[in-house]
């Protein structure tokens, strides 16, 4: 089987969030199950810098204005199919933002871009591969099954999978004209969305299946307390909605061998992670009395609910644990986690930005890793936490209540509790969880089964690879 993907990002080239971690490790996750996945990409200068032996396989000579190739390369395992199209996306800031932090006023035409592309090669434009599917991830990529429909690849199957609903590439109707999709685009049946163009709503409607990152949250998205505005769009289109939790590449992310910490361990070595506790601590100059070290590795945002984590630091300090923050995003929330790590030297730390080893360090050195999100349709960091002996500690919402068993006396007399589910989502709520926490925390035992069995859940892809699998084939066998 082959297969198109299209992200606007894919790791380890770009990325900014999870969603370049699953187009990153899906490739190789469908590879046993008979399928072959090429990826294509926008050409961004972190890009294109680090292809080697590009080879230009098709083009246009017109794309939205502009001339564009694409570009064949292969990097790190992955089969890549890069949009060059430099002044689309040769840009200085990040894939979205200027280095002002602000969206490019151009995104609509630069995503829809990546969206025809990807089209036209579903029909055919390069003479050495066509693909039998289509499977596109977020609004950035949405309108592919819209052009789809439009063109010569109408009939070839198209999954677009959901990876935060909130993030909809919504845009005023003047763009429209722009977008190269006949008059009848512009209906509620494809691009129209309350007056507006919706990349993502043009998506969900024209394509074949609908796919997101957990059960919980295939359920959540059709209430308006978390659709966001497509809640009636989804629960019209429900024979077409699945949940498929991600999982994540674990050679990336294996204690036993990863480079970015200070000692390598494994579930039979769990003493050797006291050297990552000690190198995490110098790194955010916490001291070394003991007690529950906790981290965060985030965006700074509401959805993440760090608003709600920065109220209850004083209790973490005050019942003997540690913070440590690694993340950015909302200045106010950056400024606070700042605050705190001054009010309370030695005890809290905080690095802004984003550091890809760093995080590897903190999952190895912390006892427990926080993640209070409103909303989560998967997340990956509790995932991480699983493999790495950092307990989860979450929100009971979306992927994380998917992905941790709660630690009640039911499932740790049972062997099977693997973290702490907590709900409200509030500092209420937040409060009462940690002091179960310290609680299990004093007794070393407990803990210590707790990361047992963290460590021994299947966090791979290869379930969720297989669901996908299937869902292909059935797409297929309809055509
Ligand atoms: P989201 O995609 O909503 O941001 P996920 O939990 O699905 O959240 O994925 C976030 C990914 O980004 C994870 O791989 C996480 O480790 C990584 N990440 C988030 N913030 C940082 C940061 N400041 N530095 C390094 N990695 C980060």
């Amino acid at each position: 089987m082959e297969v198109l993907s299209v992200a606007s990002e894919v790791f380890p080239l770009v990325k900014t969030g999870g969603l370049a971690d699953v187009a990153g490790a899906l490739p190789a996750a469908m590879k046993p199950h008979g399928v072959r996945m090429r990826t294509l990409l926008p050409g961004y200068p972190e890009v294109t810098r680090k292809l080697k032996k590009a080879e230009r396989i098709g083009g246009f000579d017109n794309l939205f204005g502009h001339p564009a190739s694409i570009l064949a390369a292969s990097h790190d395992g992955l089969d890549l199919l890069v949009l060059d199209a430099p002044a689309l996306f040769d840009r200085d800031g990040g894939p979205y933002v200027d280095k002002a932090g602000l969206d490019y006023p151009d995104n609509f035409r630069r995503f829809a871009a990546l969206s025809l592309a990807a089209a036209e090669i579903a029909g055919g434009i390069l003479s050495e591969w066509t693909p039998d599917l289509v499977h596109v991830h977020d609004w950035q990529a949405a309108l592919t099954p819209v052009y789809m429909r439009f063109g010569p690849a109408r009939a070839t199957p198209v999954v677009i999978t959901i990876h935060n609903i909130a993030f909809q590439g919504r845009f005023g109707p003047q763009v429209f004209p722009e977008l190269a999709l006949p008059p009848e685009a512009f209906s509620v049946n494809y691009v129209e969305y309350f007056g507006d163009i919706g990349f993502l709503k043009g998506g969900l409607q024209a394509a074949d299946a609908i796919t997101t990152v957990s059960p919980s949250y295939a359920q959540e998205i059709l209430t308006p307390e978390f659709g966001m505005g497509f809640e009636g769009l989804l629960s019209s289109r429900l024979t077409r909605l699945t949940g498929i939790v991600n999982g994540i590449d674990t050679d990336v992310w294996n204690p036993q061998t990863d480079p970015h910490i200070a000692a390598n361990y494994g579930a039979s070595s769990m003493k050797k992670r006291a050297a990552n506790r000690k190198a995490l601590s110098a790194h955010f100059g916490l001291d070394d009395t003991p007690g529950p070290i906790f981290c965060v590795i985030s965006r700074l945002t509401w959805q993440k609910g760090m608003d709600i984590l920065a109220e209850v630091v004083g209790d973490i300090v005050g019942n003997g644990g540690k913070l440590v923050v690694l993340g950015s995003g909302d200045p106010a929330l950056e400024a606070a986690f700042q605050t705190a790590a001054a009010v309370h030297p030695g005890r809290v730390g905080m690095v802004t930005g984003y550091n890809e080893p760093l995080s590897h360090l903190m999952q190895a050195g912390a006892d427990a890793i926080l993640i209070p999100s409103r909303f989560e349709p998967c997340g990956l960091t509790q995932l991480y936490g699983l493999r790495y002996g950092c307990v989860p500690v979450v929100a009971r919402t979306g992927g994380l209540a998917d992905t941790i068993i709660d630690a009640n006396e039911a499932a740790l007399a049972a062997r099977v509790a693997t973290g702490f589910l907590f709900s409200p989502v509030s500092d209420g709520g937040l409060r009462q969880v940690l002091r179960r926490v310290f609680s299990i925390y004093r007794q070393p035992k407990l803990w210590a089964r707790l990361q047992a069995q963290g460590m021994k859940t299947d966090v791979s892809w290869n379930m969720s690879a297989r669901h996908y699998a299937d869902l292909y084939s059935s797409l297929l066998a309809k055509g």
